[in-house]
């Protein structure tokens, strides 16, 4: 068990430039860019850089730098798509999908910001 990252992920070749991407935003520990296939008007993903499976292999083992970073990027994002309530945003839902059973599909940790119009309850 433990944190095995596979290089192969396709995360991994958009992060090295060997896949191109809609980037939303950069800063120096993540990406942000435009989900290939929307599930809603605003569907981003956010990852840190760094050769992290999950949220949890992250959470574990990231520097604190790192962990700001991600942080504020999926916080600026959520600014520059005018999505914060406390802006004036209509709101949004944040997603990590989580191993087999959390429907997680690609194995670099990313975060969905899923706006845009009313997209309805998930868990009550
Ligand atoms: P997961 O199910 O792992 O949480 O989400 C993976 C997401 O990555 C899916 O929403 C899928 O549409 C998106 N995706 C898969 N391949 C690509 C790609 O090559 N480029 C982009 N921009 N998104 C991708």
């Amino acid at each position: 068990m433990g944190y095995d990252y596979d290089s192969d992920n396709i995360f991994a070749k958009i992060l090295r430039g060997e896949i191109p991407n809609d980037t939303v935003l950069e800063t120096a520990h993540s990406l942000a860019f435009n989900d290939i296939g929307p599930q809603a008007p605003v569907h981003v993903l956010v990852l840190p850089k760094g050769a992290y499976v999950t949220w949890d292999h992250f959470a574990a083992e990231a520097s604190a730098e790192e962990v700001m970073d991600f942080t504020r990027a999926i916080h600026a994002v959520i600014e520059k798509l005018g999505l914060d309530p406390a802006s004036g945003g209509g709101g949004y839902r944040l997603i990590m999908n989580t191993g087999p059973d959390g429907g997680q599909e690609v194995a670099h940790l990313h975060a969905h910001i899923l706006g845009g119009k009313d997209i309805g309850k998930m868990v009550s």
